[in-house]
């Protein structure tokens, strides 16, 4: 007898599919989410947009749920008899804390809180996974999610508050944890300090270890950067060598001697892109004129430049090897001017 294999077209994948679909949009700044991730190296990448996590649709409306979450929180406390805060009267916009590139946004504000009524509180909304939530309740925040601890420590410095209401949900049975935190302020301007350094710094830091086989580097998106000398893959304004991060949240452009305005310039670059050398993992020998590079690839030259007798930066990470002198690629080049390695 032949088994009838399962159906591949399913609805849940049509689903996750869709979602995956979707575009997402990197992130402007250094959040204050991230902040207390233990490698600067991966802060440095994020914030480059060196590396973007490919997160799978299921995955992507996990997040969703997280976010829907906070609706239902907000209206639960205040059936509880708190007043929330979602937005800033005078902007009319969600609170947020902004200091150069870094960044974030408060899930609101809250008073009437049982234990000190009369103080301002920072809501910090978070769902978790009934492991995580054990782990949660028995440790506490700090000890348990450092990272959410960190978030609210900045968040309180920035927005002048002294204290956070930290409410978490149970996404197996909707068991709720609400904890108050202090603020530490000398710990939450030591957070600031890194942010600061980490985003202006031009060089990338060193990786938080050399093992790959280390927990943390193990499931980190940048580990074939880090312990497989991949190259990046994006060539947007933010891994050109070209590129300077103001202190004051800005980006200049040594090519073109102009700020870069926006993140959808960002994005787009331009074809004068030169590749970071913390970016790749080839010697470069520099022009002297600095407006290009010549990295040695398989023991090659390969000049990066946007004229005809060399490769485009998008071409060089699409196919590094392709870029080394092949007769063919050479004469598809010659025949089609204009023609692109594209992987
Ligand atoms: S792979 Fe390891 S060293 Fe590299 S960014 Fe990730 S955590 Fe940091
Ligand atoms: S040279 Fe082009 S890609 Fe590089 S920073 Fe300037 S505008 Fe962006």
């Amino acid at each position: 007898m032949v088994a009838i294999p399962p159906p591949t077209d399913t609805i849940p994948k049509r689903i996750f599919d869709a979602l995956a679909a979707v575009k997402q949009q990197p992130r402007p700044h250094l959040g204050g989410s991230l902040i207390g991730h233990d490698c600067d190296r991966w802060l440095w990448l994020s914030f480059r947009w060196a590396v973007f996590e490919p997160f799978p649709g299921r995955v992507l409306r996990l997040f969703r749920r997280g976010q829907l979450e906070e609706f239902q929180v907000v209206s639960d406390l205040r059936a509880a008899g708190l007043t929330v805060y979602e937005y800033d009267q005078k902007t009319r916009r969600q609170f947020t804390i902004s200091d150069g590139h870094f960044g974030g946004s408060l899930d609101g504000i809250v008073t009437g809180v049982p234990e000190a009524p009369n103080k301002m509180h920072v809501l910090e909304i978070k769902t978790h996974a009934l492991k995580s939530f054990k782990e949660l309740v028995a440790q506490g925040v700090q000890a348990s999610k450092p990272m959410h601890y960190a978030q609210m420590q900045v968040y309180m410095l920035k927005r002048n508050i002294d204290r956070a209401l930290y409410f978490a949900v149970c996404k197996d049975d909707d068991q709720l944890h609400v904890e108050r935190v202090r603020l530490d302020k000398d710990f939450a301007l030591a957070l600031v300090a890194k942010a600061h350094r980490i985003t202006t710094s031009e060089r990338i830091p060193e990786p938080i270890s050399g093992d790959p086989t280390w927990y943390q580097c193990k499931w980190c998106a940048a580990h074939s950067f880090c312990h497989e000398k991949q190259p990046t893959k994006e060539t947007n304004c933010r891994t050109c060598a070209h590129v300077t991060a103001k202190p004051e949240g800005t980006w200049h452009c040594a090519r073109w001697d102009a700020p870069i305005p926006d993140v959808e310039a960002q994005i787009a670059g331009c074809d004068d892109h030169i590749l970071h050398p913390d970016m790749v993992p080839w010697q470069m020998q520099p022009s002297e004129d600095g407006l290009t590079a010549t990295w040695i690839i398989d023991g090659k030259p390969v000049l990066n430049t946007s004229k005809p007798e060399g490769f485009k930066s998008r071409e060089i990470v699409a196919n590094p090897s392709a870029c080394t002198g092949h007769p063919m690629i050479d004469e598809v080049r010659r025949v089609f001017p204009g023609a692109e390695v594209v992987g």
